[in-house]
Parts: structure tokens; C-alpha cells; sequence
């Protein structure tokens, strides 16, 4: 027995119905981009379903260069494979998605920001540019963030979103518009 059984035993009955996903271009033509908090889950919150979206998360849900990367490289993947499917110009909307509540606020305050550094070795500026403090300012930003960068494919758009633990729902606070 271990802490994982219980899910194991879940992923059992999962298996038992499941049909496979073939690789295609994702359905609902999204890439998400979320904050790893256990509360904030999009296949739930967004009711995703297997195949519809691939999902980026991280503490905060924060546009980090690893982040930009994985998205040039979904871009690139998704025009090599499956390019001439393609019924506009468009690959993929990119959707930014913060949240309220988030655990990374705490490091907004410089006190907290030092002792997490010295006792998890972690730069304090890369603690600082995870901060979600207010996440209608962070999610602007990382939205601007990701459409400046120049590795970002002309053929993606991005959009920019607010989820609130409090009541579940997720507010747009960027359009999604190309670079
Ligand atoms: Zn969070």
C-alpha cells in the first residue's frame, strides 16, 4: 500500500472503458497555460476532455522562458504534422490562466521571498517573477510577455484569463489577438 494505490485502484476503471486518443491536432485548437495548484485543475474547472488541449503548468501559471519554449515547440510540431489540415491561417489560441488565491502570492513580500530562498536555494529573483500577488495584473503581463518574444509563431494567438477559486468561474481579461 502506498499513497498511490488508491489512485492506481482509479486508474484501473479508467483503463477499463478507455478508447485511445489518436495524435492529432488538439480539438478544441488550445493550449493552456495554469497554475499547478490542486484546486485549479483544468481538465475539471474547463471540463477538457483527452485530446482537446495540451496543458502547461506551473507554480503561478507564470510565462517563463521554459514555458515560451514548450509553446514553440507544440507551434512547430503542430504545423509539421498536421499543416496542410489546417482551414485558416491559425494554429492554436494560447490561454494564460491565473487565479485568485494563489500560493505563490506570498512571495510578493520580500521577508517571505528571503526565507524561502535561503532554505530552498532558490534564487530570490526567480521567486519574485513567479509571485501571483494580483492575478489581473500578472495575467496581462505574461499575455504581453508571450506575445513579444520572438519565438512565439505568427500563427498563434494569445488570450489572457482569471480563474476564481470562489466561485469556480474564469473571467477573460485579455482577447485573444495574434502578435
Ligand atoms: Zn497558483
Amino acid at each position: 500500500m502506498t499513497r498511490m494505490s488508491p489512485l492506481l485502484e482509479r486508474n484501473e476503471q479508467f483503463a477499463r472503458d478507455y478508447v485511445p486518443v489518436a495524435l492529432g491536432l488538439p480539438t478544441a485548437q488550445v493550449i493552456v497555460v495554469t497554475c499547478l495548484d490542486h484546486r485549479v485543475d483544468p481538465a475539471i474547472v474547463l471540463r477538457l476532455q483527452l485530446g482537446e488541449a495540451p496543458v502547461i503548468r506551473n507554480a503561478g501559471g507564470r510565462v517563463t522562458q521554459a514555458v515560451i519554449e514548450d509553446v514553440a515547440y507544440l507551434a512547430f510540431l503542430a504545423e509539421q504534422l498536421f499543416g496542410g489540415q489546417l482551414a485558416d491561417d491559425r494554429l492554436f489560441e494560447v490561454a494564460v490562466i491565473h487565479h485568485t488565491q494563489c500560493g505563490t502570492g506570498f512571495l510578493a513580500d520580500p521577508g517571505f521571498r528571503r526565507q524561502a530562498a535561503c532554505s530552498t536555494g532558490l534564487a530570490e529573483a526567480t521567486l519574485e517573477a513567479a509571485a501571483v500577488a494580483d492575478p489581473h495584473a500578472t495575467v496581462k503581463a505574461d499575455v504581453e510577455r508571450l506575445l513579444a518574444s520572438p519565438l512565439l509563431s505568427p500563427k498563434v494567438s494569445v488570450s489572457g484569463h482569471v480563474y476564481d477559486i470562489a466561485t469556480g468561474r474564469v473571467t477573460t481579461m485579455v482577447e485573444a489577438r495574434q502578435p
